[in-house]
């Protein structure tokens, strides 16, 4: 999903657009993926678009590299690379079937962190919660496995802070307004029913 360069493309949906309901709407999922994610993906090419030096790089190799990304563009790249980074993990940490909690090493450094599974989620939500305006909530780990929850304001990424993306939330209103209105917390709550542990399973141990 990652490994794409210049010109960039829309990632499809792993799964029908109706797959994650009720949870997350048929609607909401079209103007969330063709309309929101397709302009990031849209506004990252037109950003490169005059700048061959960096049309070699994927899209998490750009942010990384943003330190030397031109003045001009650097706004463009961070805003929009980041929003396809971002909402390429959001789809592929859902999933229609999935496990009720994640097993493995990564049950036991959540135990480990949080206590207990249930103290996980509210810590999560409490944290997702707390994103005044657009942004993320994550669970990233450091370079020495330790888990964390933060939060990213826009479509900033963990990577920027040197951390690894584990499960990202996506908590701007474009994610939920059309089925929850202002009701972030009904939707966090509902969202954990079709978060896909073996992604972040996968992820962790990457
Ligand atoms: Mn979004």
């Amino acid at each position: 999903m990652n490994k794409q360069t210049y010109p960039f493309t829309l990632m499809p949906l792993p799964y029908a657009y109706e797959a994650l309901e009720p949870y997350i709407d048929k609607e909401t999922m079209h103007y969330h993926h063709d309309k929101h994610h397709q302009a990031y993906v849209d506004n990252l090419n037109k950003a490169l678009a005059n700048h061959p030096q960096y049309q070699k790089y994927t899209v998490p190799e750009l942010l990384v590299m943003l330190p030397e990304i031109p003045d001009e563009i650097w706004t463009a790249v961070h805003n929009n690379g980041g929003g396809v980074y971002n909402h390429n993990l959001f789809w592929l940490a859902m999933a229609p079937q999935v496990p009720s909690r994640p097993t493995g090493k990564l049950a036991t450094v959540i135990d480990e962190k949080f206590k207990t599974f249930s103290n996980f989620k509210v810590e999560f939500k409490k944290t997702a919660l707390s994103q005044f305006g657009s942004g993320w909530a994550w669970l990233v780990s450091n370079n020495r496995d330790e888990l964390a929850i933060i939060t990213t304001a826009n479509q900033n990424t963990p990577l920027e802070l040197n951390l690894k993306p584990i499960l990202p939330l996506d908590v701007w209103e474009h994610a939920y307004y059309l089925k929850y209105q202002n009701r972030r917390g009904d939707y966090i709550d509902n969202w954990f029913n079709i978060v896909d542990w073996r992604q972040a399973e996968k992820l962790y141990y990457t």
